[in-house]
């Protein structure tokens, strides 16, 4: 009991020094490069902060359960030996968690847009307007959960390498903090190309919390594309720092 209680405890920590560190690091580099933009919403992102630490723990206790129990009772699917399967399921385990993902959050979030889920949720992550670096996790609890949940059943689905979902677990949480941060940090020819059709960046999510009813999705824009939810991307507030 003990040893379970602690891994739930450790993965809250580490899940919330993870958060301050990436969005302390991109809050910094907003603050570099656009110098005083942070300054006036101060207000703002000591509620962001607040908000996302109590995610951090709804985030870690799923999480510190899990991990319990792949260490001590061989629970999920998670394998350490990189032989132990196809080598070419690395690369494609990943890609299947994250259109996986993708998936749930972007019906999960469809319905959080209807109007009583809308009131009582979802309303808290749409409160940052414009959104920070800061904003990543700042989810209700209710939200959080809905969010907290995916990554440790699919790990007793499909099959993942350790590593490979290390690099999930980072992607997660490289595009939670960019797609908030208000600018963009990818270059124009990925954002405006072919590829950016189909891939979600700060420029395709900033115009979900301009406008409300669009841009739903996660990682890709496929369901927002199939469900006619797609509106391109947006505009940011302020000069726009694309490359
Ligand atoms: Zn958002
Ligand atoms: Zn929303």
């Amino acid at each position: 009991m003990f040893t379970l209680l602690a891994s739930a405890f450790a993965m809250t920590v580490i899940v919330a020094v993870r958060y301050v560190l990436t969005s302390g690091l991109f809050a910094g580099l907003t603050a570099r490069r656009f110098p005083g933009r942070l300054a006036g919403l101060r207000q703002q992102v000591w509620r962001e902060i607040g908000w996302s630490l109590a995610s951090a723990a709804i985030y870690g206790v799923p999480a510190g359960i899990v991990a319990w129990g792949w260490q001590r009772h061989g629970w999920t699917r998670i394998y350490e030996d990189v032989h132990a399967r196809p080598l070419w399921w690395l690369p494609v385990s990943v890609l299947v968690y994250l259109l996986l993902h993708d998936a749930w959050f972007y019906w999960t979030h469809r319905w959080m847009h209807r109007p009583r889920p809308f009131r009582i949720a979802h309303a808290v992550h749409h409160a940052s307007r414009p959104p920070t670096a800061w904003a990543a996790m700042s989810f209700h609890p209710i939200e959080a959960l809905s969010g907290a949940v995916v990554i440790p059943a699919l790990v007793f689905i499909v099959p993942i390498h350790v590593a490979a979902l290390g690099m999930v677990l980072g992607i997660m949480t490289l595009m939670g903090v960019t797609n908030h941060m208000g600018w963009e940090l990818f270059p124009r020819w990925l954002v405006e190309g072919r590829a950016g059709c189909w891939l979600i960046t700060a420029s395709h999510h900033e115009l979900h919390h301009q406008r409300y009813r669009c841009n739903y999705g996660l990682y890709f824009r496929f369901w927002d594309r199939l469900c006619g939810t797609d509106a391109g991307l947006g505009q940011f507030r302020e000069a726009p720092a694309r490359r």
